[in-house]
């Protein structure tokens, strides 16, 4: 783990072995965090606060890019280094790699733009100041399946505006978080101001969400734990952003350009082996080019390459954990039970690893587990509508409301959509993908408050209104 600048064992030497999930060989082992240690990663975090907020913004600016450069020299290594632990593909962990770099650029160029504001002449005595401050210590917990990008939207924004950090990584996916945090600290990062604690969730998750020290937690994972976390929070009334699980739909209307809406279902479902927040979860085809677009589905998904992400030319690695490829099976199951078809996958095709086969089903009941619940694997539902105003009321029909698309060729189409699908996205005629412009953030259960974009620096900054009497005062005009 990472305290205060240092390297460190935790305090009872306890440590995790981190598995590669191709093979199930330990890859390395991890430092298990105690209380002792958050208690210290906290006492650090907070030690290093004063002196990193009353550090310029574009100082702390070009300490952030001086690391972030290392982090794309070393970009192979560090790739490689998230295959093995997390399982995906290396031309998708050196994407991350970079994505990472690109956000904490993007975050580090907005600090010459950090300011308040000034109201001149609040009465004929006073003027007001309104004034951007960091909140404080920040907790940081993360998921496993983007383990270095998904850091990148929390470290970035609450650094450059003056906040200190404290990591929990997923349990399983420590290592490269690890490392790129290290290379941020040779670069220059003062000690305290980033600390990386990996351990169980019941002590280091826990003791995050439950010190009062620690004035914001920005989570992302499953709705679920942030429900836990938005309660626990509640307690001190700690900040919180939530980035939870989503079931997007995905809408091909009539005159959708089906090759291009088949390659986004295909990518946009099955990048990262399906376990993405954004991935699509439902697909919703028009009546009139289903059979067309299903029978071209099935035949690229068929083309997709399984295995060992380390090797040459594979596109989809195994999924993350043994758990977690039995939820998979456990939801097409049920939908299997209430009438779906299988048209491809869902068979494990190596005895090693937790290698699944990427799956479609259709005929699937509206009642299904895989329709009421997130799917987080490389299973994929398909289903029929009529029209749009059928695609729409099924796609809103679910407690999520993350990412969503439609395929269309007419405005009119694309534009009621976007107005009236609920959720924190909507790509027209693209695959789900996510920019530094613009926020992001879910509606509905699935989040609260916005990463990305400019708007991410308000959720680390508390806005406080300074009143000034002038010693000179200046008389009234009127009259
Ligand atoms: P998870 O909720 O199980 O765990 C997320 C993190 O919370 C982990 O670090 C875990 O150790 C920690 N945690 C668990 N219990 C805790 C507790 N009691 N106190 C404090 N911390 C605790 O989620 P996961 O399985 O790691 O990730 C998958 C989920 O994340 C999916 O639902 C996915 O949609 C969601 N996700 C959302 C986004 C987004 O931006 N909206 C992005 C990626 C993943």
């Amino acid at each position: 783990m990472i305290i205060a600048g240092e390297w460190r064992r935790a305090s009872d030497g306890a440590t995790t072995e981190i598995r590669n999930p191709a093979s199930g060989e330990v890859v390395d082992r991890a430092a298990a965090g105690t209380q002792q240690d958050i208690d210290n990663a906290i006492d650090a975090a907070q030690s290093a606060f004063r002196n990193w907020s009353s550090t310029p913004p574009a100082q702390r600016a070009e300490i952030m890019s001086r690391g972030t450069r290392v982090v794309k020299e070393r970009e192979k290594d560090l790739a490689r280094l998230l295959t093995q632990e997390q399982g995906k593909p290396m031309r998708e962990a050196v994407a991350e790699i970079r994505r990472f770099a690109k956000t904490m650029e993007y975050y580090a160029s907005l600090a010459k733009t950090l300011r308040g504001g000034q109201v001149e002449d609040l009465d004929e005595q006073r003027y007001g100041m309104i004034v951007k401050q960091p909140i404080g210590v920040c907790g940081a917990i993360l998921p496993w399946n983007f383990p270095v990008s998904l850091m990148a939207n929390k470290i970035g924004p609450a650094l450059v505006t003056g906040n200190t950090m404290v990591v929990k990584p997923a349990p399983t996916t420590p290592l490269t978080d690890l490392q790129v945090v290290r290379i941020l600290i040779e670069a220059g990062l003062p000690p305290g101001v980033l600390n990386v604690v990996p351990g169980p969730a019941e002590v280091v998750g826990e003791s995050l969400l439950r010190d009062p020290r620690v004035r914001k937690i920005a989570f992302t994972g499953s709705t679920k734990t942030g429900k836990h976390v938005m309660e626990t929070a509640a307690t001190n009334v700690k900040r919180v952003t939530l980035e939870l699980g989503g079931s997007d739909p995905m809408i091909v209307c009539d005159d959708a350009n089906i090759d291009e809406a088949v390659s986004g279902a295909s990518v946009g479902r099955f990048f990262n082996c399906g376990q993405a927040c954004i991935a699509v979860k439902r697909l919703y085809v028009f009546d009139s080019v289903f059979d067309r677009f299903i029978t071209a589905l099935v035949a690229k998904v068929e083309k997709l390459r399984i295995g060992n992400g380390l090797e040459q030319g594979i596109t989809t690695g195994p999924m993350h954990t043994e758990a977690h490829r039995a939820e998979v099976e456990a939801q097409v199951d049920d939908a299997v039970k209430r009438g779906a078809r299988v048209l491809t996958g869902n068979t494990r095709p190596y005895e090693q690893g937790y290698f699944y086969s990427p799956a479609i089903l259709v005929d699937v009941d509206e009642q299904s587990r895989m329709l009421k619940e997130e799917v987080f694997g490389p299973a994929l539902p398909v289903m029929r509508v009529k029209d749009l105003d059928d695609a729409i009321q099924k796609s809103n029909d679910t407690i999520y409301g993350l990412g969503s698309s439609i395929w269309t060729r007419d405005l009119e189409k694309a534009n009621e959509a976007a107005r009236r699908l609920e959720a924190g996205y909507t790509w027209v005629n693209s695959i789900p993908d996510l920019y530094d412009e613009l926020p992001f953030g879910g509606v509905k259960q699935s989040g609260l408050g916005k990463e990305h974009g400019v708007e991410a620096l308000d959720y680390y900054q508390e806005t406080k209104s300074v009143v000034v009497a002038r010693s000179n005062r200046r008389p009234a005009k009127l009259s």
